[in-house]
């Protein structure tokens, strides 16, 4: 069986769960693990998966990271295995992995409607979203102040946090209890002293949209370079930097089917540029040999994610609202958070009344279902999410928050699956 010890031992009510665990993990067994979520119940996820890895879990972690497509897996196997050269090499060996980049690149570029020469492959958003302010920073090194917002992912709070110990002013932008940015009070915060502005596209943990086409109205009209990570908005909503001014984005592999470990910075042709690590790839942009499996992989996973986009986004909508409005018939004390109105189609971001989200993903995760409080990385602790307590969720709603985020093998007998399990979870840790 599953167990997280460091999350169950937090808990007041760990015992008593253990207790039931033990008591009922026959019955659950049959009614979760046999006949009602048996390999007939799943054939169709196998299917789209061509993937025995969906036989023990209902995956709703997508924000977390997504599986490796078969096709991109199919794409990346001849460069991990006979196509293995260097692409800085001279020979036909080195030549074909050269060419495999070239056509990722390409790849990467038609997602977001830029051109390729806009395209550096690093080892992670995280390393883009450092490059980038890198690239800010040491363009103006007489401006100090940086913007940003309260609800970023750990990858620019942390990176905001080593610029203040280094003497720069950070503005953190506060949000409303609906996750959403005030334009005016970006426009207010700038000042001639502002290096850059750097925001999400897309909330990883509520998936509120910011308006980005504003925002990056202001950053033009004030001269400022903008960053947008845009790590969970890739494949998941149209992006076309053609009509959307913004001097460098992130984003990374494993959110759209591809391996973790590799990512992209798009700069603007116009925008200044520093390596964050020096060497003569990537046109002397990124230093280190470039994972050439992982980057053609990722080609492959841009080219799917914008072939299938346009079917994917109202597919996902359709299951994530099937899922949200039948957990509010049939539960009572479910709260959504985020602006409905402008948010990913596939996440739901759920504050449920009386339960502690830890407890609810241990007992999940007995069940198969994978879905987390919070982001990821906040899993383990018990901190409370900084996107709630920045919308304005007290202690005890943060604490019983969820995140449930569907993706491309999602299917609609996963989502039925999914609600029955969580009525019961939940039924259950509000009867203790
Ligand atoms: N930004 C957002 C919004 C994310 O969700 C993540 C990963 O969870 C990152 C940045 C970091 O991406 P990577 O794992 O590629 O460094």
């Amino acid at each position: 069986m599953k167990k997280n010890a460091a999350i169950v031992s937090h808990e007041s009510s760990q015992n008593t769960l253990l207790a039931m665990q033990d008591k009922e993990r026959g019955a659950q067994h049959r009614s979760v693990y046999g006949h009602t979520r048996g390999r007939e119940h799943r054939s169709d996820a196998v299917l789209r998966a061509s993937s025995s890895i969906w036989a023990d879990s209902i995956y709703f972690d997508y924000n977390a990271t997504t599986p490796i497509d078969p096709a991109v897996r199919a794409a990346m196997l001849p460069f991990l295995d006979q196509e293995f050269g260097n692409s800085s090499s001279f020979y036909a060996l080195g030549r074909r992995a050269a060419t495999g980049v070239t056509k990722a690149r390409e790849q990467v570029a038609q997602l977001l409607n830029a051109t390729s020469s806009e395209i550096i492959f690093t080892s992670c958003a995280t390393e883009s979203i450092a490059t980038a302010f890198l690239s800010a920073l040491e363009a103006a090194p007489e401006k100090r102040h940086l913007i940003t917002s309260t609800v970023e992912h750990s990858a620019t709070l942390e990176l905001c946090r080593h610029y203040e110990s280094r003497g720069y002013e950070v503005t953190y932008l506060p949000v409303d209890r609906d996750g959403n940015l005030s334009l005016e009070q970006l426009k207010q915060s700038i000042t001639p002293s502002t290096a850059l502005i750097s925001l999400l596209w897309a909330n990883n943990e509520t998936g509120v949209i910011f308006p980005v086409e504003k925002v990056a109205a202001i950053a033009v009209e004030q001269g400022v370079p903008l960053h947008l990570d845009a790590v969970q908005a890739v494949g998941k909503i149209p992006i076309d930097l053609q009509s959307l001014p913004v001097s460098y984005l992130s984003l990374s592999g494993h959110k759209i089917y591809a391996p973790k470990g590799i990512g992209a910075l798009y700069v603007h042709r116009h925008a200044s540029y520093t390596p964050l690590l020096r060497g003569s790839q990537e046109r002397e942009r990124r230093g280190g040999t470039e994972n050439v499996a992982s980057i053609v992989g990722f080609g492959h996973a841009a080219m799917m994610a914008r072939e299938k986009l346009s079917c994917e986004l109202p597919r996902l909508a359709a299951l994530r609202d099937r899922f949200e409005t039948n957990l509010l018939q049939q539960l009572s004390g479910v709260h959504r958070n985020g602006n409905l109105s402008s948010r990913l189609p596939n996440t739901s971001s759920l504050t449920f009344d009386d339960i502690d989200a830890a407890s609810a993903l241990f007992l999940f995760d007995d069940k198969g279902l994978c879905c987390s409080a919070g982001s990821a990385c906040n899993t383990q602790s018990r901190t409370p999410s900084h996107v709630l307590s920045a919308m304005g969720r007290c202690l005890e709603e943060a604490r019983a928050t969820l995140r449930f985020s569907i993706g491309r093998f999602t299917i609609e007998a996963e989502v039925d699956q999914a609600l029955e399990i969580i009525l019961g979870v939940v039924t259950k840790l509000r009867q203790l």
